[in-house]
């Protein structure tokens, strides 16, 4: 079974007069097209926002009571011709609507009420239909101070009992049903009960107001060729107001009656708030006899609609806030309404039978007698006050007419037995038959249907009455969803809005925490910085002063030691890895060994004779070239040197004691000494010491690599 939340709609009236005269403010305003409310605490700060209520519906003084049952109500009662239960309550502080949406008034005809256009309704459905009958009968109750009147009973001022049904809702016993026939009748039937409720206010002392009302609407409805039927019932609940008894008067009455008022309405309340709270297994209806009655509307198998009225004035603020907190809770009740098929205590069924038996019987058994008799009970029918044409079927015992001609239950009438009538067809029947033609007439008239079939005005209005509802409905459908995904669109931003703020404040946390640790630790780096600077500084100008000094070195050493050419000494100069230090080249002097100096040549005597001269000569040249072509092998520095000492030596006058002029001198002197092979030597020199700081070898670097510079 599909379950259908109970629908709630507000309904805002203009500012009375008095209110205008107190120069009350507007704290309520309506949003229709999305159903939603606004209520403005007076207390609050101008730039407090509004609270926020969204319904079904939502309806101001723009809007009459015609456009608020074609849109929403029409559909309810629609199921109520079809067989669903419903109910419409009207809920709020007194003197908001309550009366006035479900009563209404006549003029304009647009503001008619709630229970007038039901009527309408359901007779218009009854009249339409093609293949079906109806049983439509009324019951019109009050419940004021938790006693229970028939407002159509003969004693209004009766208390009533409520009998409790073990799975259903509560009964009234002894409260009368009046089979209606028409819209008129019905009408008819609210006025007298409205006049009761009204009369009992002036003589109990009190205003319709204080007491909660129940109009109900009994439907059957048997489809042709099918033997089974189904009911429905429509609840129309005007509710007494739900102020609080310091609003109502400090007489002792009044606050009895405010509390037993208020009781009902409490109880309501709890009913409601456990029906939504869905944990309660418990749901109070049995505390009070406005929910027992109302059992099935809520959380029942009923269709249930709520009209939460509310005055705009600031000085009810208090108030509107209360209804609409109760109508924002009411709205999520599940009930479970279904199609009642076959109920156990259908009358309808009965009267068809009974049809079908009287209209067994041949007509010319139906003697004129009878027929005359039968029109006599017609005319006193037609004529019988209401209270009379009621049968008190409510206390589940076999009905019981009150007018004779209402007499149905077959076995009680005795007297006119099978036989007496003599009819086939007609067993069971055991009405004298006298009374056969008015009961059969009297049956047929209370089963009501299909005499609109053939309007087909009536069936198009029908239709597009049903449309624009159902428009309405899909409208709002599509309202609701879309109220569904823009929250939840927001409430998903929102939450991605929270969750990153979250984050963003984390993080800035951590950042704010890693400030100082990154301001020690630049500093510690700066600081490091400074020290390797001040560690590199001295090294680099001791590097400075070795360089300057090393070259000057070179241009002081000897040519022939190996060390004069730095470059060549860097080059040959290799970093042993294991030792850490570098391996730098011998220090070696390579010196060309002098020949020991022979006899000093003889002053050469004057010129020889060529032939003598030219001997000598070639002697002489045959050995300088000797001496010349060994010396190609010999460097150029021992050249040098040989020459040039050579020279000195040799071709130094020992009385002037003066060198040659140059190397041409020099060799021409030399070439006078006999020329030893000059004999290269070396000189060890020992490798420099390792330096002082040795340089850490690097872990992980195998074996002994070397590079030369
Ligand atoms: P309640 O039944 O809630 O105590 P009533 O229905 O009796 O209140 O309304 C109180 C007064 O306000 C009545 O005079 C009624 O005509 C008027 N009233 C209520 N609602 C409206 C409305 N929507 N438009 C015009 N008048 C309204
Ligand atoms: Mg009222």
């Amino acid at each position: 079974m599909a379950s259908e939340a109970v629908k709630v709609i507000v309904r805002c009236r203009l500012m009375n007069e008095r209110e205008k005269a107190l120069g009350c403010k507007t704290v309520v305003s309506v949003e229709s097209a999305r159903g939603q409310c606004f209520l403005q605490n007076p207390a609050a700060a101008a730039d407090e926002p509004p609270k926020e209520f969204t319904f079904d519906g939502a309806y101001n003084q723009e809007h009459n009571t015609e456009q608020i049952y074609n849109e929403i109500a029409y559909p309810l009662v629609e199921g109520v011709t079809e067989g669903c239960n419903g109910t419409i309550f009207a809920y709020g502080q007194t003197g908001s609507g309550k009366s006035f949406t479900m009563q209404g008034i006549e003029d304009p005809s647009t503001q008619k009420g709630i229970i007038p256009r039901a009527f309408e309704h359901i007779f218009e459905s009854v009249q339409r239909a093609e293949n079906a009958k109806f049983l439509v009968r009324v019951s019109y109750l009050e419940i004021y101070n938790e006693d229970i009147r028939d407002l159509l009973g003969a004693d209004t001022k009766q208390k009533l009992e409520l009998k409790q049904h073990p799975e259903k809702a509560a009964n009234v016993k002894g409260l009368s049903l009046h089979t209606v026939h028409s819209v008129l009748e019905c009408e008819e039937i609210m006025e007298k009960g409205w006049r009761n409720r009204a009369v009992g206010s002036t003589l109990m002392n009190k205003d319709s107001s204080r007491s909660h009302s129940i109009l109900t609407v009994n439907m059957e409805i048997g489809k042709r060729g099918q033997d089974h039927l189904r009911a429905a019932k429509l609840n129309l609940v005007d509710l007494a107001g739900s102020e609080r008894p310091s609003k109502t008067g400090r007489t002792a009455e009044r606050l009895r009656e405010a509390i037993k008022i208020n009781l009902s309405l409490l109880v309501l309340g709890n009913v409601i708030s456990a029906l939504v709270d869905g944990r309660c297994e418990h749901i109070p209806y049995r505390d009070s006899k406005l929910t027992r009655l109302l059992q099935d509307s809520l959380g029942g198998n009923t269709k249930t609609l709520m009209v939460a009225c509310l005055s705009p004035a600031d000085n009810n603020y208090e108030e509107s806030l209360n209804t609409l907190r109760c109508a924002n809770c009411a709205k999520n009740i599940k009930n479970k309404p279904c199609i009642n098929e076959d109920p156990k205590d259908a009358v309808l069924s009965e009267y068809q039978e009974e049809i079908k038996k009287l209209k067994a019987i041949p007509a010319e058994q139906m003697s004129v007698n009878n027929l005359s008799a039968a029109m006599r009970t017609e005319n006193t029918r037609e004529k019988t006050p209401l209270p009379e044409d009621t049968i008190t079927a409510a206390d589940e015992e076999p009905m019981s007419a009150q007018d004779p001609a209402a007499t149905r239950t077959v076995q009680d009438a005795g007297g006119v037995s099978r036989e007496s009538v003599g009819a086939e067809g007609a067993e069971g029947i055991s009405i004298p038959a006298d009374q056969q033609l008015a009961r059969l007439q009297m049956l047929e008239r209370d089963v009501v249907g299909g005499e609109e079939a053939e309007n087909k005005d009536l069936k198009e209005k029908h239709r597009r009455r049903k449309k624009y509802a159902e428009e309405r409905r899909l409208q709002q459908s599509n309202e609701d969803s879309m109220d569904w995904f823009l929250p939840s669109v927001y409430n998903y931003i929102q939450k991605e809005i929270r969750a990153r703020r979250k984050l963003l404040k984390k993080k800035q946390k951590k950042l704010w925490a890693a400030e100082p640790e990154m301001r020690d630790l630049q500093s510690e780096s700066e600081e490091e910085e400074t020290d390797r600077f001040s560690a590199i500084h001295p090294v680099e100008r001791e590097l400075m002063l070795f360089e300057q000094v090393m070259n000057q070195v070179p241009s002081h050493v000897w040519r022939d030691c190996s060390y004069s050419y730095l470059e060549k000494v860097k080059h040959e100069s290799v970093w042993d890895e294991e030792a850490g230090c570098w391996k730098v080249p011998d220090f070696v002097i390579e010196k060309t060994r002098l020949p020991s100096v022979p006899a000093l040549p003889q002053p050469k005597p004057a010129r020889p004779s060529p032939s003598a001269e030219s001997r000598e000569l070639t002697r002489e040249e045959d050995r300088y070239e000797l001496v010349l072509d060994r010396s190609d092998s010999e460097t150029i520095a021992s050249n040098y040197f040989r020459s040039t000492r050579a020279s000195r030596i040799l071709c130094s006058d020992p009385t002037t004691n003066q060198a040659p002029p140059g190397p041409e001198g020099a060799r021409s002197g030399a070439a006078a000494m006999p020329q030893p092979r000059p004999q290269p030597f070396r000189l060890q020199v020992l490798p420099p010491a390792p330096p002082t700081t040795t340089t850490k070898r690097k872990k992980g670097k195998a074996g002994s690599k070397s590079r030369s510079l």
